[in-house]
C-alpha cells in the first residue's frame, strides 16, 4: 500500500518545502476539498466516511531523521506536516517527530489551520529552535459560513487570529496562505493577517471544484466557489491587491495556481 508520507510533493507544497513529513492517516478537520483526502480515497486507504479518523504512522513516528540536503535557500527542509493537520490528539507524536527533525539541523515549516492550544504548546516546545522554524496558517476567510462549509471540524476565524497571534507575539517567523482562497474579496482578509506576519502571504485558489455529486444544500457554496476561482474575478482579486499598501503587498506571494492561469493567457501576474 503507498504511504501518504511518500508519496510525490505537489506542487503546492514544493513552492515551500524541499521534503514533506506527515505522521498520521486522515484529518479530523475533513475539507471537502482536501487533496490529501482524495489521494487517500483514490488509492482506497481511506473513505468519505473514514478520512476523519486519524491513525499514527508509528513507522513516521518511531524513526530517526537525519539532516537532508537542500540548496535551495528559499526552500525549508521540511515541511510539517503537509497531508494532515496538528490537533491535541496527535500533539505529543507531533512534538516528537519536530524535535527529531529540528535536532537533526532541518528548517521546518509548520502548516496548519491552527488551534491555539497547540500553537501556544508547540511554540514552548521548541522555542530554542525558532529560527530554524516557520509558521504557515492556511487562513482562507472571514466568513463564518463559508468556513464552516469548507472546513468543518478545523478552527474558525477567531481561533486561528489568535494561534497566529500567539506566534507572532512569540517572536516566530509567521506567514499566512490564503489558498484556497473562500472569498469574493480577500484584501480584507490580508488586510486582517498582515500586522502579524513576519514573512509572506500566499495567495491561491481552489485548484479543484468537483462538478458532481452536490446536493442541493452544498450547491450554492460551490457556484460562489466556482464563480470567484474563474479567470475574469481572479483578475479582479488581483486588481484588488495592487491597490493596497507597498508594505502589505511586498509581503504578498502568488501561488502558482494563479501564477498558471495568467501564463495561459499569456501574461505574467504582476502585483
Ligand atoms: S486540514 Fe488540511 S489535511 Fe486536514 S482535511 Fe483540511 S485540507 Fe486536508
Amino acid at each position: 500500500m503507498e504511504k501518504v508520507e511518500s508519496r510525490k510533493i505537489t506542487s503546492g507544497t514544493k513552492e515551500w518545502a524541499k521534503k514533506n513529513c506527515n505522521i498520521g492517516f486522515g484529518c479530523l478537520h475533513d475539507c471537502p476539498y482536501c487533496y490529501a483526502k482524495k489521494i487517500a480515497i483514490h488509492y482506497k486507504r481511506k473513505t468519505e466516511e473514514t478520512w476523519k479518523v486519524m491513525e499514527p504512522n508509528l513507522k513516521a513516528i518511531n524513526k530517526g531523521y537525519r539532516k537532508i540536503k537542500n540548496d535551495d535557500p528559499n526552500l525549508y527542509d521540511y515541511m510539517f506536516p503537509s497531508s494532515h493537520d496538528i490537533l491535541p490528539e496527535i500533539l505529543d507524536n507531533y512534538l516528537i517527530v519536530l524535535k527529531k527533525l529540528l535536532k537533526a539541523g532541518n528548517s521546518v515549516l509548520i502548516v496548519s489551520k491552527p488551534w491555539p492550544y497547540c500553537i501556544d504548546k508547540i511554540t514552548n516546545a521548541v522555542r530554542k529552535y525558532k529560527s530554524k522554524i516557520g509558521f504557515r496558517f492556511t487562513i482562507t476567510s472571514t466568513n463564518k459560513g463559508r468556513l464552516a462549509f469548507w472546513q468543518p471540524n478545523a478552527p474558525g476565524y477567531n481561533d486561528m487570529m489568535t494561534s497566529l497571534i500567539i506566534a507572532f507575539v512569540k517572536g516566530f517567523t509567521t506567514s499566512v496562505s490564503i489558498e484556497p482562497n473562500l472569498d469574493s474579496d480577500p484584501t480584507r482578509l490580508i488586510l486582517n493577517v498582515a500586522p502579524y506576519v513576519t514573512e509572506s502571504i500566499w495567495f491561491g485558489k481552489m485548484n479543484y471544484i468537483k462538478a458532481e455529486g452536490i446536493t442541493e444544500e452544498e450547491k450554492p457554496y460551490y457556484l460562489y466557489q466556482r464563480k470567484i476561482s474563474s479567470w475574469s474575478h481572479i483578475q479582479k482579486i488581483i486588481e484588488k491587491i495592487k491597490l493596497l499598501p507597498e508594505d502589505v503587498k511586498s509581503k504578498i506571494r502568488i501561488k502558482d495556481s494563479i501564477v498558471k492561469m495568467y501564463k495561459k493567457h499569456g501574461i505574467e501576474v504582476q502585483i
